[in-house]
């Protein structure tokens, strides 16, 4: 059965990563009979820059834009050069930015963005062929079908599946396959992005069109931990769990792997691995239909850049059921990202990532309600929680709001209070 690997911009950050990736790769042609997909994404922090980039020319600044481009170009070159690989001869950059003034801020962003996990690609899997192996370069904006929401395009699974399917089949197909994760494209082909970290996602996707064995996200951590080794000084590696406790770590906001990652390995009964890069033959964590759950140790999830929002009726009539379905109904139009939900007779207060969709949405909520905000604000989320645990962790800490029940506690807390 084919293996699916997924490789982050951490791990490719440079020259050393590449050939860790190597290493890796070569470990499991050891003992995978039927080959290998690696998805990788863009090489250490490009995607902000191209970010970057985007921002630069929507904002008429041609020079800094160009600048930015050069810095990204000359970084890629840099890791060609010290891979040994020939720029020009064994792989040709894109030469010119490809913006078109005529087209929306986002439909750019995701032609410019999505060049970097083209880049990133091409260089592993030039360096891998150049090693020996036998490698083929996939390009999933012509595999991987998407309608054209730019920047969170939705997938076609149904005529995606079917091109994948059809290209790992194939007869002498070679051992490795090296593809974009977080990249797609339309039907008239166009490029479009699947939403920040979407890496891990098309890591699924392909795990599950292809029946794969596994797959396995390498991180620069040891596995899944119960709390951010950045934040937190002791962390516990949590070495089996189920689906459903993956998922509501994903979504409370741990970057271990994207909340969208886990329902089309959980429909095929698909393991996910999370493994250490630096150390290929450690266990990482294992995430299956047979994983232990509860999850034994307290977890520590905080998800940062929160802004909370509470509306309240304008003449004190307040009918919560009807008003629900509105503010939903505003929030959804926005594409906003909910994270926490609490009423009282008369408000309701929401906790969403603080997205640039934001004020547009507070803007028509607005025409309904009084509404205040609060921001810079970040939701930890405690899983497994005792009473001593909640105490310890609110000590020295502003919270503006927080919702506990016998085993989740979760805090709204002023940033830069406390941890
Ligand atoms: N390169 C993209 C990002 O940084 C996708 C990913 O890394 O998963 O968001
Ligand atoms: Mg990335």
């Amino acid at each position: 059965m084919a293996k699916v690997y997924k490789f982050g911009g951490a791990s490719v950050k440079d020259a050393d990563g590449v050939r860790n990736v190597e290493r890796i790769v070569r470990l499991a042609l050891q003992d995978s009979s039927d080959g290998l997909m690696v998805v990788v994404s863009a090489m250490g922090k490009t995607t902000n820059a191209l970010e970057r980039v985007v921002a630069f020319l929507d904002a008429g600044k041609e020079e800094e834009a160009l600048a930015q481009w050069v810095d990204i170009i000359d970084f890629h070159v840099a890791i060609m050069k010290s891979l040994g690989l020939q720029p020009g001869s064994d792989i040709r950059l894109q030469g010119e930015i490809p913006y078109d003034p005529k087209c929306s801020y986002d439909e750019n962003y995701d032609q410019i963005v999505s060049l970097g996990e083209i880049m990133s690609t091409q260089i592993v899997a030039v360096y891998l062929l150049k090693q020996g192996l036998s490698v083929e370069w996939w390009n999933m904006p012509k595999l991987l079908r998407t309608d054209d929401t730019w920047r969170e395009a939705k997938v076609d699974n149904t005529a995606s599946s079917a091109v994948i399917r059809a290209g790992w089949d194939r007869p002498r197909r070679p051992q490795v396959v090296v593809a974009q994760g977080f990249i797609g494209g339309t039907a008239d082909g166009r490029r479009t992005t699947l939403g920040r970290e979407g890496s891990d996602y098309t890591a699924a996707l392909l795990g599950n069109y292809l029946d794969a064995e596994s797959v396995t996200i390498w991180k620069d951590v040891p596995g899944i931990l119960n709390a951010d080794p950045r934040i937190e000084p002791e962390t516990v590696l949590i070495p089996s769990l189920r689906y459903m406790d993956a998922v509501e770590l994903a979504n409370s906001g741990a970057q271990v792997m994207h909340p969208k990652t886990i329902r089309p390995l959980e429909n095929k009964h698909i393991p996910l691995l999370v493994k250490p890069f630096g150390d290929p033959t450690a266990e990482g964590s294992r995430i299956a239909d047979d994983g232990v759950g509860p999850i034994g140790v307290p977890v520590y999830i905080w998800r940062k850049n929160q802004i909370l929002i509470t509306m309240r009726a304008k003449d004190f009539a307040f009918v919560l059921e009807e008003s629900l379905s509105e503010i939903f109904d505003i929030i959804h139009r926005h594409r906003l990202k909910v994270s926490l939900i609490q009423s009282s007779a008369v408000t309701i207060s929401v906790c969403v990532d603080n997205t640039r969709f934001v004020a547009d949405a507070i803007k028509e909520l607005q025409a309904h309600f009084n509404v205040t905000y609060n921001e810079n604000l970040s939701l930890l989320t405690i899983r497994g929680t005792t009473p001593e645990i909640l105490a310890h962790a609110q000590a020295g800490k502003q919270i503006m709001l927080s919702q506990t029940t016998r085993r989740t506690a979760r805090l709204v807390v002023v940033e830069n209070h406390g941890k």
